[in-house]
């Protein structure tokens, strides 16, 4: 046995690995190999043996600037030889104010609120929001509407605003669902009509339903322009602008969950900065790129209304919640050094050139005949594929690895969003694997079955 064969046994084991069915790793007939990492450095994973893997969906769309980024790394060492941790209860830090004082410039919300994962900022954004209109005497606004399609993390009040049905179908018991407004997708066009147009029907069906009940509901919950983990879903900008003023007009917080699509990644800042759009959120989610993915750290930005409404002589009138790790000092060092490398690398406007470049080099793939929807947004790339196979997804990412390439199509969509820092040379290895991974694949169709696009979310 190899070091890399040692590593996955012992894994496999110990340790119990996330979003994954454990028996398709089984070293005797599983379909999907587990891959230990060795070390990392800018896109490229390497394993123990000397083989390296182009990182094309940026680990979970954590990394932003390539793995172990020098700049980052040293402020991290330098924030370890400082302090480490405090708690946030009681006690502040310089890292914690810096990063809230500088997202709050950034986006205009303020009085950050920290937590450690993605689903953690759900939690909080949607606690806070019927938290406040309790405080507001509003005591029957305390449900939620979310969108067809949308996923806002795992844990049982995040599953109730994510309408992926894999990942909560289990979990249906436990969890108080919130209503499903459609979807803006704008693959939904009929013949004849443009994505505005279905973004402005979409907007239309949620208007009728807050006519109804913006009474018991407290919040509107929205990942802007992407949907990322129901497959790369795009819409058109109109559709946030109409968010914006069905909220303001039935009273109930748009919450804007940049989880996956925040810092840089659809070609602003933020994604509901983008031309076309241009609002503010009630309640901004963040976290994946917020540390350039190299620590857990999530936060939730909202308004000074939401703020002043529970600051009162009442403790309980208060925002009690708490995670242990809460602004932890490291965590919000690495998300300084981030904002840092975003301000001094131009990031924003790179990424716009970065982005061109890189739809160039992948043209083969879009225009390859099995490839429907083909669309980008700044730096995610993604193609619907015609394919026979029910486990296109697990074929295509054994491919994948075949040729030096981490990708993970979703269902029957195959998509890439890579770190910023990917060179013309790193773009031609992703572009030429990600063809003959995909070659490869369809040569594997038996005969029969209708091809079809959509396969569910299997191998985000
Ligand atoms: C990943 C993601 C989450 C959940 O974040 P975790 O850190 O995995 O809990 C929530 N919303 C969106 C849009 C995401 O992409």
């Amino acid at each position: 046995m190899g070091l890399n064969d040692d590593w996955r046994a012992r894994s496999l084991k110990a340790v119990w690995h996330p979003c994954t069915q454990m028996k398709l790793h089984a070293p005797q007939g599983g379909a999907q190999p587990l891959i230990p990492v060795a070390r990392a450095s800018g896109v490229w994973l390497h394993d123990h043996e000397g083989r390296r893997y182009l990182d094309g969906i940026s680990s979970w769309w954590v990394n932003l600037f390539g793995h172990n980024h020098p700049a980052i790394r040293e402020a991290l060492v330098d924030q370890l030889h400082t302090l480490d941790h405090v708690m946030l209860a009681g006690f502040t830090h310089a890292p914690v104010v810096e990063l809230s004082e500088r997202l709050s410039a950034l986006t205009g919300l303020g009085h950050a609120f920290y937590g450690s994962d993605g689903a953690s900022a759900t939690e909080i954004a949607l606690k806070m929001s019927a938290h406040h209109w309790r405080n507001a005497g509003r005591l029957g606004k305390c449900r939620f509407v979310g969108i067809a399609g949308g996923y806002h993390g795992e844990t049982v009040g995040a599953l109730a605003v994510t309408d992926i049905a894999l990942f909560r179908e289990a979990y249906a018991p436990l969890v108080r669902l919130a209503a499903t407004a459609p979807s803006p997708d704008a693959r939904q066009a009929e013949p004849g009509e443009s994505a505005a147009d279905v973004a402005e029907r979409a907007a239309a069906a949620l208007d009728a339903y807050l006519a109804e009940h913006a009474n018991e509901t407290a919040a509107v919950i929205a990942e802007p322009l992407v949907q990322c983990a129901s497959g790369m879903a795009m819409h058109d900008p109109i559709y946030l602008r109409r968010l914006r003023e069905l909220c303001d007009r039935h009273q109930v917080h748009l919450v804007l969950d940049e989880i996956a699509v925040g810092f840089g990644r659809t070609g602003t800042l933020f994604a509901h900065q983008c031309p076309g759009a241009d609002i503010r959120p009630d309640f901004l989610c963040l976290s994946k790129g917020l540390t350039g993915g190299t620590l857990p750290l999530s936060a939730v930005l909202t308004t000074d209304a939401v703020y002043e409404a529970f600051y009162d002589d009442d403790v309980a009138r208060g925002f009690l919640h708490s995670h242990s790790y809460t602004g932890n000092p490291l965590a919000c060092r690495a998300a300084l050094a981030t904002l840092d490398l975003i301000e001094q690398t131009d990031a924003v406007s790179r990424n716009i050139a970065t982005a061109q470049r890189l739809a160039a080099q992948l043209a083969p793939l879009t225009q390859h005949d099995r490839v429907r929807h083909a669309r980008r947004q700044g730096m995610i790339f993604a193609w619907d594929i015609a394919s026979s196979l029910p486990d296109f997804s697990r074929r295509f990412a054994r491919h994948a690895l075949a040729e030096g390439l981490l990708l993970r199509p979703i269902g029957h969509t195959l998509y890439t969003m890579p770190p910023y820092v990917i060179d013309e040379e790193e773009g031609d290895h992703l572009a030429r694997g990600a063809l003959r991974a995909l070659q490869a694949t369809l040569a594997e169709e038996g005969t029969g079955g209708a091809a079809h696009t959509r396969g569910g979310v299997d191998g985000v």
